[in-house]
């Protein structure tokens, strides 16, 4: 469906308004009455704002989330972001009064459901992962990352070494050598084998008492475990370097392999995704971090530990890294990943496991019958990445024609071009509450795309058609940024 909306500025007509005011005060404008204290942070100019009804804003903003597309609405293959379906009592616990009226510097005899869900939040995760000891401070998973990498620095400069590297294979995410060089290391490309796992000899060469630590996404962002990653561990501990382990899919795993069993050192979880809160767009979300008991004393902020039937917080001794968030974290992407670990139950956490990984099997199968080639083939464990490359030699069809046909089907997009080792990369997650009936459908829009791309491909690379903004030009976008709005901008 095509709406046209403009901007709420074009709207405004002088004198509407969506409240009232008493009689007394009827001779002031709102901005006459609070014109001291808006004085004390504004300039003493009135300020530019549209003037509209209630219905007007009200209709606007629900217009213009009409035209947005989300996973309440259709199916989000969006490879490595877990965009999973979060169940609707997440939100009403996390919008209960007594959870979202918070202040963070209350007193903690006032907020001990809280603390209390907080201390139990962290031992469900060290039950999952395995590890010792958890941090809920971090706010994203590139905030873990950080947070993680932080803590091996003060480990190996507490035992009196100043080491140089991390070592990232060529398959991973752009936030982990991003969070290596802000902590302070180089970061070092590992390359790939020809299965897509961590190349045993190539690791070999680089590793020596440099290395600070390797970091890993495992399964990796091919969707490929890392078979070998015991050997690898041993490898990397023998030179006194640190394993950290990437677990934003660790969707993939739940209720199957603890990390800390296959020679993690530090995790990162990304709660908003395996554990069910919306996101995309930056936030908010959790990037809670599990690590092994000798490391716990670099641990950021507060623990949160039960005493006498009361839960308080402690703040970490003096190897602490200190403190990376002015508060504690954001407790309601918590409260949700609680109630989801709760609602599901230990028993049941394999199931989304076993789920995602026969969906992303199953939809491999499906979009390789209908001719895309997906070049790392092994057995995919939550995801996998299909080329384009041939239907481009071919047809001049690029991924992201396809991903942009994709919207006019009804679907958002899969990820695309990346892992970076993948040429023209479409990245499919689908997780484990799509249907098979939804995964039928995206591979049968899938098929009809590559008939399109033989016998009408003008019909691609100007795709999408159907959607309520066209194809942009995106690198003109990130070139010519430009954050607010102005008549010219109407394609
Ligand atoms: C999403 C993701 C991250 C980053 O997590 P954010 O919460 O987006 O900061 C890191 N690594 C991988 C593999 C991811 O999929």
């Amino acid at each position: 469906m095509y709406i046209k909306e403009d901007n709420i500025f074009s709207r405004s007509k002088k004198g509407k308004k969506g409240y009232t005011i008493l009689e007394e005060n009827a001779s002031l404008s709102l901005f006459d009455k609070y014109k001291d204290e808006l004085a004390t942070f504004t300039s003493n100019e009135e300020p530019n704002l549209p003037e509209l009804s209630e219905p007007d804003v009200i209709r606007h903003f629900v217009r213009l989330s009409n035209m947005n597309y989300n996973v309440d609405l259709g199916f989000y293959p969006l490879g490595s972001c877990t965009m999973k379906y979060n169940p609707k009592i997440n939100e009403e616990v996390a919008s209960l009064d007594g959870f979202k009226e918070l202040h963070p510097e209350q007193p903690d005899y006032t907020v001990q459901g809280a603390l209390r869900i907080m201390h139990e939040l962290a031992t469900y995760l060290a039950i999952i992962s395995g590890m010792d000891a958890i941090t809920l401070e971090p706010a994203a998973g590139a905030h873990g990352e950080l947070t993680g990498i932080k803590i091996i620095k003060k480990y190996h400069e507490k035992n009196g070494e100043k080491r140089k590297y991390i070592l990232i294979p060529d398959s991973a995410h752009g936030t982990n050598p991003a969070s290596t060089q802000l902590a302070g290391y180089t970061a070092k490309t590992i390359k790939s084998n020809d299965l897509g796992m961590i190349d045993i000899e190539a690791l070999q060469k680089h590793l020596n008492e440099e290395v600070a630590g390797l970091m890993v996404t495992n399964p990796n962002t091919l969707g490929i475990f890392e078979k070998d990653i015991k050997q690898i561990a041993d490898m990397v501990h023998a030179k006194g370097a640190l394993m950290y382990m990437d677990g934003a899919n660790l969707n993939a795993l739940l209720g199957y392999i603890r990390p800390a069993d296959l020679g993690f050192d530090v995790l990162h979880f990304n709660l908003h995704k395996t554990f069910s809160t919306p996101h995309g767009g930056g936030g908010p979300g959790s990037g809670a971090i599990g690590v092994k008991a000798y490391l716990k004393e670099f641990l950021p902020g507060y623990e949160i530990l039960k005493e006498n039937g009361r839960y308080v917080k402690r703040r970490h001794g003096k190897n602490s890294i200190g403190k990376i968030l002015a508060f504690m974290g954001h407790f309601t992407v918590m409260v949700r990943a609680y109630a989801y670990i709760r609602m599901i139950g230990r028993e049941h956490l394999r199931e989304i496991a076993e789920n995602a990984v026969i969906n992303a099997n199953y939809l491999k199968k499906l979009v390789k019958d209908a001719g895309y080639k997906v070049p790392y083939d092994s057995i995919t464990m939550h995801e996998f990445v299909a080329s384009a490359m041939q239907i481009k030699k071919k047809y001049g069809i690029k991924a992201l024609d396809i991903a942009k046909r994709l919207l006019d089907f009804g679907f958002h997009a899969p990820t695309v071009y990346f892992p970076l080792i993948v040429h023209e990369a479409l990245m499919i997650e689908p997780t484990e509450t799509e249907s098979k009936e939804t995964l039928e459908a995206f591979a049968k829009a899938l098929k009809e795309i590559l008939k399109e791309a033989e016998e009408n491909p003008e019909v691609l690379k100007s795709a999408p058609h159907n959607t309520p903004v066209g194809r942009l030009n995106d690198a003109y976008a990130v070139k010519h940024l430009r954050l607010k709005y102005e008549e010219k901008d109407e394609r």
